[in-house]
């Protein structure tokens, strides 16, 4: 893994969507449709991958929680406060992994409780099932210097899952559901160009993300090619995953895949995002309509400055409120096979 890990640092805003959401009704493709509405082909998860989204539903949340900006989380009464987090100490034996270690102080009412907790671990309290997949407090490493912290009531979950001593891997990972508000844009920080297959890319991705992410899917909701075929990631209705600090709850997140840093973003992208926006605002409701780029949340500079100068100039906006305000709200044409490219 080290290779893929390595190319897959820099892409620090790492966030995904998968399984079609119950209101994108599966529509066949037609030759013969109309430029208006906008139509938007989006290959679905499974046309991509062979590996079908993990996790499990719940009442739940999950946070990359820090002792500087983002010291808390909260689900109905509970509230967990990361006190303190330390990089584990090697032992005698080199091989063995490093386990980090946090303190959290959990309160619920009158009851509260401070605890220390190993990454991996996972405990209930109060009727509250709480997991920590993941600790970053290793200087430099990706995530650092997050505190990966999982709630969810001990009802909303499966045996299995509630019972758990451990985290485990990403078939026990909390998939949050929430409502989208916000409509946000990131790039992959990877360098992506013509001829390059975005399917196996993403299917590295998700294999790399459950495996050294410890995350249920891709981190975000929609990938965008370069010719602007649009590629399913996470089911929207579930929040995304970061590397960085922010609460990724109500987020559309749709990444163009590439480095905008460098490259510039061509007509076929950026017509794209702005439809996938619109639609996004006119299926769930937005009003206002709001932009975020992933540096407008977090410490980052995704999506990189090519692609966000559309955002910072008003441009994007303009366009998604002229197709909103058109009412012609974009069609999606879902696609099952790669072969339909
Ligand atoms: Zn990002």
């Amino acid at each position: 893994m080290a290779t893929l890990t390595g190319k897959l640092t820099s892409a620090a805003c790492l966030l995904i969507l998968s399984a079609c959401a119950s209101s994108m009704h599966a529509q066949e493709p037609s030759a013969a449709a109309a430029p208006t509405p906008a139509q938007i082909r989006i290959y679905k998860h499974s046309a991509w991958s062979d590996v079908p989204p993990k996790g499990v539903d719940c009442h739940g949340v999950r946070q990359n929680l820090n002792t500087t900006n983002y010291t808390k989380l909260t689900l109905d009464d509970l509230t967990v406060t990361l006190l303190k987090a330390e990089p584990g100490a090697p032992g005698a034996d080199e091989k063995a992994p490093v386990i980090d270690k946090a303190r959290l102080k959990l309160s619920k009412g009158e009851a509260t409780e401070e605890r220390d907790v190993n990454e991996g671990e996972a405990f209930n309290w109060n009727g509250y099932h709480i997991a920590i997949p993941a600790i970053y407090q290793k200087k430099g490493e990706l995530g650092y210097p997050s505190t990966v912290v999982e709630a969810a009531t001990v009802e909303s979950l499966p045996e299995r899952v509630a019972n758990a001593t451990k985290a485990d891997g990403p078939a026990d990972r909390l998939r949050v559901k929430h409502t989208i508000n916000k409509l946000t844009l990131h790039h992959s920080a990877t360098p992506h160009k013509e001829g390059d297959v975005l399917a196996t890319k993403l299917k590295n991705q998700q294999l790399w993300g459950e495996k050294d992410r410890n995350w249920f899917d891709v981190p975000y909701h929609f990938f965008i090619d370069l010719d602007g075929s649009v590629y399913q990631a996470r089911d929207y209705k579930y929040a995304g995953d970061t590397n960085t600090a922010y609460d990724t709850r109500g987020h559309f997140l749709i990444n163009c895949f590439g480095n905008y840093e460098e490259a510039e973003p061509n007509e076929k992208q950026l017509a794209t995002i702005a439809n996938l926006m619109a639609w996004g605002a006119m299926e769930n409701k937005i009003e206002p309509i709001e932009i975020f780029g992933h540096k407008d949340l977090a410490q980052t500079g995704c999506p990189g400055k090519n692609l966000y100068k559309y955002i910072e100039d008003g441009s994007l906006k303009k366009r998604v409120e002229d197709i909103v305000k058109s009412g012609k709200k974009p069609e999606i044409v879902w696609l099952d096979d790669l072969k339909s490219k």
